[in-house]
């Protein structure tokens, strides 16, 4: 029976815990409690079953031989009889206490005790023999130690008293009744049982407590030292967890132990028992070091994630544990390595700003002078070389026609075939606005101005294309030789910027000297005395009398005179030219038209209806708020396109400009005469003549001194007053000196002279005096 329940509680093992090849051995410890798992609970209860289901076993055993002996000697007594059926009694309780031990050890242990109590007193009291009675007395004996095994010392302690007089009985009966049945002498029997009563009841119960104490006090400082190791791991692992930065624990060879969850964070949809355990090599590689497998020892190393080659982390070696480990701190730098990334790119953009031009890429200023003065430095042997500035002409011209985004396509494949054409060891350029400045090594040959020159001519481009249009480009050139005499980069261009100044349409490339230099200074200060002049109002119009055929002063040309305090004049041919370069022009020709309109405002009450020319060199009318006012005078002041005639010069490149002819179209609709002044000297086509709305042509003053005995500018003249006359345009001769010029000119069908032979340019109150006297006096002359 008891096997056929072991065979069923090893099935139900077997099938619990899903491991068909149990072995025996392992069955009886599980039946006994006394498998490793149990064992290492630590639990009393467990402690107790295992001792209750021993002592149950043993008591069975001991039963079921017991009963065993009874039936094979059954005889058919009352007494046999009884005898095995009391013992078939016993095996089924015992059977029962040890299957309820497990659940209700409680109340086994308790009925265990019971049951060995009523059969200690029963075996005493009912047995007839005195081994019965022994057996019933060593039975009660044991009581004690049983009642110690599952409950208090004090509890045991009870019992063995209780067994006092267990002893006293068994002495009794001893004593009185049972003195045959042991032979040897009654006072060592009492020993015997005496030493039995106190080994069972107090000795064995009195060791066990003790064991038991000790047990149960290392139990306890076990289980103390277990709650305060785990509090402290506890908050151990809550610093961990809470560092506030990602952090990672791993052994010396990269193995990672433990991380917290920032730490995990970084690894997205990873879990944490996937990288515990593996290498971090397996998760993170070096930027920097690739090949050092052991990167992350150094105190800071900058890694990439190997599942995202996106994410950077900064991997800082924090510390190194007593026990070879490592704590890694890692910090997430993606965003941080972003904005590195970025700014690095924006101090390249702003290195590349601060030296180079931004359209063209050609270094800019500084740039360009330290490479210059880099090489002049570097050369140690005899070095000459040229710089030159280029200047594209005309420019802002080119601005206003085309647009900036034009114009600037324009400089861009300026720059670009220049280069091309340039050598390799030129260093280039651009300076600011339309300048482009060169540095070459030059020979000897070069240092020929001419074949310089021819040079510098076969690298510029005469053609640009924009679009479709293909544009003419002309320059001004300025150039300054080194030659080794200590000169720096700076200076250089400062001479070849001197040299531009002094190019002409004619001449575009000019070399800078000496002379140019103290011309330059002295420019410089007649600019500065011409701004003053402006300013305060001291250039003043004069007036030129313009006579027809009959001697009468059909008109007046206004010229511009500039006196300087010590009573010498600056020719306006000078003045004019610098006023335009320094930008002065408009303020200058406004200041000038408001002195003749204030003369003109005078004639036209006095009924006068002389009209009186006005030059404009063209960067007048380019002008909008000289236009405009010039156009406001107008409309105050209806008469005013009858009395002011405007003269303009095509010399003036300007004069090609869209813009100078739809203002100029517009001057004529408003009904002011225009004159083309100083014809056949500039660069007018015949085209542009048509353009231009003129009415009148002015012969200038070069084609008629010559005359009358010059043939060739007689012929230049008399076609000149075809042309005019089969356009339709009066004509005037300027600089007429003599008597014969005047009567030559006006025999070929000249309309209108002027010279000094009819009178010299003189201050407006000549002609205004006197009531125009003078004006009056000069119809005589002819
Ligand atoms: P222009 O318009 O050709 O002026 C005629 C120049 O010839 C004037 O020189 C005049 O004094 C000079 N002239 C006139 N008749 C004779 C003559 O019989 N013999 C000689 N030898 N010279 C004669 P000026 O006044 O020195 O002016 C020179 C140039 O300056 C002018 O040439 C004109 O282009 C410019 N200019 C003068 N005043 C103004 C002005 O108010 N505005 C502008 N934009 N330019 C002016
Ligand atoms: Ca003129
Ligand atoms: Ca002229």
């Amino acid at each position: 029976m008891l096997f056929g329940w072991l065979a069923h509680f090893v099935h139900r093992s077997s099938l619990k815990s899903d491991c068909s090849d149990l072995m025996f051995l392992d069955v009886l410890k599980q039946f006994f409690v006394m498998g490793d798992a149990e064992h290492e609970s630590g639990s009393s209860e467990n402690f107790r079953i295992s001792t209750l289901r021993i002592l149950l076993v043993a008591c069975l055993l001991v039963v079921s031989s017991f009963t065993i002996h009874s039936l094979v000697r059954l005889d058919g007594s009352d007494d046999e009889f009884s005898l095995a059926s009391l013992g078939l009694i016993y095996i089924a309780l015992i059977a029962f206490l040890l299957f309820s031990s497990r659940r209700y050890h409680h109340f086994s242990a308790m009925a265990l005790i019971g049951l060995l109590a009523i059969t200690g007193i029963s075996f005493i009291t009912l047995s007839a023999s005195p081994i019965g009675i022994e057996f019933g007395v060593i039975t009660l004996y044991f009581v004690p130690l049983v009642v110690r095994l599952f409950y208090s010392f004090k509890a045991s302690l009870l019992f063995s008293f209780a067994n006092c007089l267990t002893f006293a009985v068994d002495m009794y009966i001893n004593n009185g009744q049972v003195r045959a049945f042991v032979e040897s002498d009654g006072v060592s029997m009492m020993y015997l049982q005496a030493m039995i009563f106190i080994l069972l009841n107090f000795a064995l119960p009195l060791a066990v407590s003790r064991v038991i104490l000790t047990l149960q006090t290392t139990i306890f400082r076990l289980k103390e030292l277990a709650n305060s190791l785990n509090h402290h791991s506890d908050l151990y692992e809550e610093i961990f967890e809470h560092t506030g930065t990602p952090t990672l624990l791993c052994d010396k060879r990269g193995i990672v132990l433990k991380l917290n969850q920032k730490a995990l964070d970084l690894f997205p949809g990873v879990l944490a028992a996937s990288i515990e355990g593996t290498k971090i090599n397996d998760w993170i590689a070096s930027t920097s070091d690739s090949s050092n497998r052991f990167f992350w020892q150094k105190n800071v190393s900058e890694c990439v994630l190997k599942a995202n080659t996106k994410s950077f982390l900064e991997v800082h070696r924090s510390s190194l544990t007593t026990h070879g480990h490592y704590v890694l701190h890692l910090q997430d730098v993606t965003h941080l390595r972003a904005l590195t990334e970025k700014l690095e790119n924006t101090q390249q953009t702003n290195s590349r700003l601060a030296h180079f031009d931004s359209l063209t890429r050609l270094p800019n200023h500084q740039n360009f002078c330290n490479q210059v003065n880099h090489r002049i430095r570097n050369v140690s042997d005899y070095y000459t070389g040229a710089m030159f500035i280029i200047r594209i002409s005309q420019f802002k011209l080119l601005n206003k026609q085309y647009g900036r985004e034009q114009a600037n396509r324009v400089i861009l494949n300026f720059s670009r075939t220049l280069q091309a054409r340039l050598s390799d060891k030129t260093i280039s350029g651009r300076l600011r606005g339309v300048k482009f400045a060169c540095f070459m090594p030059v020979g000897q040959t070069y240092l020929i101005q001419r074949n310089l020159r021819t040079l510098i001519k076969s690298v510029l481009p005469d053609q640009i294309r924009i679009g479709d249009d293909i544009l003419n480009i002309d320059y001004q050139i300025g150039v300054s030789y080194y030659q080794n005499e200590g000169e720096t980069s700076e200076e250089l261009l400062e001479r070849c910027e001197m040299a531009l100044e002094y190019s002409t349409s004619a001449e575009r490339i000019a070399f800078f000297d000496q002379q140019l230099e103290a011309k330059l200074i002295q420019e410089h200060k007649l600019g500065l005395a011409l701004a003053d002049a402006v300013k305060n109002k001291k250039i003043e119009m004069w007036l030129q009398p313009q006579v027809i055929s009959s001697g009468e002063i059909r008109s007046f040309e206004a010229l511009a005179r500039w006196r300087l305090d010590d009573g010498s004049f600056i020719s306006p041919i000078i003045f004019i030219k610098l006023a335009e370069e320094l930008g002065l022009l408009p303020k200058l020709a406004e200041n000038l038209l408001r002195q003749l309109i204030s003369v003109l405002e005078a004639w036209h009450e006095e009924s006068i209806k002389t009209p009186i020319a006005f030059n404009l060199a063209g960067q007048e009318l380019m002008n909008d708020v000289f236009f405009a006012l010039l156009m406001s005078l107008t409309s105050e002041r209806p008469w005013l396109s009858d009395m002011l005639e405007l003269e303009i010069t095509e010399t003036s490149p300007v004069m090609t400009h869209p813009l100078i002819h739809k203002r100029l179209r517009a001057l004529s609709q408003y009904g002011f005469s225009i004159a083309i002044d100083d014809f056949g000297t500039g660069q007018a086509s015949l085209g542009q003549l048509i353009d231009i709305p003129a009415n009148i042509l002015k012969i200038d003053r070069r084609f008629v001194s010559p005359l009358p005995d010059d043939r060739r500018h007689l012929d230049i003249v008399k076609s000149t007053i075809q042309l005019a006359k089969s356009l339709n345009m009066s004509v005037i001769a300027e600089g007429i000196e003599t008597r014969e010029q005047a009567n030559l000119l006006m025999s070929l069908g000249c309309d209108t002279l002027q010279g000094y032979y009819f009178g010299k340019p003189s201050p407006i109150s000549d002609w205004t005096k006197n009531n125009h006297e003078k004006a009056k006096q000069l119809r005589m002359v002819y």
